[in-house]
């Protein structure tokens, strides 16, 4: 598989979408490269997704506003817009006034009230959070689950129980679960590794889809958070977010497109070790990694010692953030980046912590290249990850996002 490639292959039973096994990559608004060839078979999936995008961003549109916008012949919009609105993704919202005599155009949209979808967020350790969001990717209602230190069937017990309130909570149709979990997840959603939750090789896609008989898709919740930023964001097409919760994850997207690595642990920079001497043990079993000075648990731990002394606590997240600037140096200087997004509790990262990080890469690279790298917080706030996880289901089932 190439890097490029995102995977993306939920089980769909139940969708009322129509389906395909396989691999399909991202289209989205703010367009993430076509990373593959269009082969015969994906014709029809392709172009299904060029009429929704077009809708999904522009609003009402005639048919011949789609044919223009998307290169399509009339005849081929006509029939797929016919078998959209057979699907009830898409719904005829009147007629355009014309100031020219003639028929006026029917004018189409996406039923942005007819579907919600359910993202679920297992990043944090005091707690997994879920929203219900319309298509536009708004919040519309939230539930949270104490995690409370549980771990394996405990956890996967949890995150069922979550889920199932939150399909309670909608008040439309569900279009699609999308989860962002820690850890190392495969194309088809199973958790290899997440050793903060004590998974290893865990199908939580199949589980949740048996359970909940809805359209699930599983990723790494970096990533996820790295859609949301890219989506909803103000992110380049070339950033690494990092998100710190339970561990600390990384979401490389570079030229647009989301890095998912050959076995699909790109961004998994926790675990790098950055000081085998001085550092305290992993969870995974080795001294130093960079999650030990950066996770939020370790890093409230750490700070606990120096509650009220304003200098040891500087010096902490500044320590911290020399960690994380020395991690991300070689990736800066690898790939010439230029916005690295943070993405966790702002009272830990945005302060000292991002400012040590931001020196440490200029200290550690040539500044006349790549002095001008940012570093920043996100702007969507705990949000990131749920948001993130709706532009999955968005972009698995309809080919938007
Ligand atoms: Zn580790």
């Amino acid at each position: 598989m190439a890097s490029s490639e995102i995977h993306l292959s939920a089980a769909v039973a139940g969708s009322r979408t129509s389906s395909r096994e396989g691999v399909r990559g991202l289209t989205t608004g703010r367009e993430l490269r076509p990373r593959n060839k269009v082969l015969p078979r994906d014709g029809r999936w392709h172009n299904r997704s060029l009429v929704l995008q077009t809708l999904y961003s522009a609003g009402g549109q005639s048919r011949a506003d789609i044919a223009r916008g998307t290169g399509l012949t009339r005849v081929t919009v006509s029939d797929l817009t016919a078998a959209l609105i057979a699907e009830g993704l898409v719904v005829e919202t009147g007629r355009r006034e014309e100031a020219r005599p003639g028929k006026p155009a029917t004018l189409l949209d996406i039923p942005r009230g007819a579907f919600q979808i359910i993202g679920i967020d297992l990043s944090e350790y005091r707690l997994l959070r879920g929203a219900v969001l319309d298509l536009d990717g708004q919040i519309l209602a939230r539930a949270e689950v104490p995690l409370a230190g549980s771990r394996g069937d405990d956890a996967t017990a949890k995150v069922i129980a979550l889920t199932h309130l939150l399909v309670s909570r909608a008040t439309a149709p569900i279009l699609g679960v999308g989860v962002g979990s820690p850890g190392i997840v495969h194309s088809s959603g199973v958790v290899l590794g997440a050793p903060n939750l004590g998974w290893y090789s865990v199908d939580l896609q199949g589980i949740l889809t048996s359970r909940l008989s809805l359209p699930v898709v599983v990723a790494n919740d970096a990533n996820v958070a790295a859609l949301a930023e890219h989506s909803f964001g103000d992110a380049d097409s070339d950033m690494m977010l990092i998100k710190v919760g339970h561990g600390v994850g990384a979401g490389l997207l570079l030229a647009g497109t989301l890095v998912m690595g050959n076995r699909f642990a790109a961004g998994e920079v926790g675990h790098v070790v950055v000081d085998a001497e001085q550092g305290a043990r992993c969870i995974c079993g080795k001294f130093g990694c960079l999650e030990t000075w950066l996770s939020t648990p370790r890093l409230e731990a750490t700070l606990a010692a120096a509650i009220d002394d304003d200098d040891a606590r500087t010096q902490v997240l500044s320590e911290a953030g020399r960690q994380l600037g020395t991690v991300l140096a070689p990736v800066v200087a690898a790939v010439n980046l230029s916005e690295v997004v943070l993405s966790g509790p702002p009272e830990l990262l945005d302060g000292p912590l991002a400012l040590a990080t931001l020196d440490t890469i200029r200290t550690r690279t040539r500044a006349e290249f790549y002095g001008g790298i940012t570093v920043r917080m996100t702007e969507l706030g705990e949000d990131i990850v749920v948001r993130g996880a709706a532009v999955l289901v968005l972009s698995r089932q309809l080919g938007v996002s």
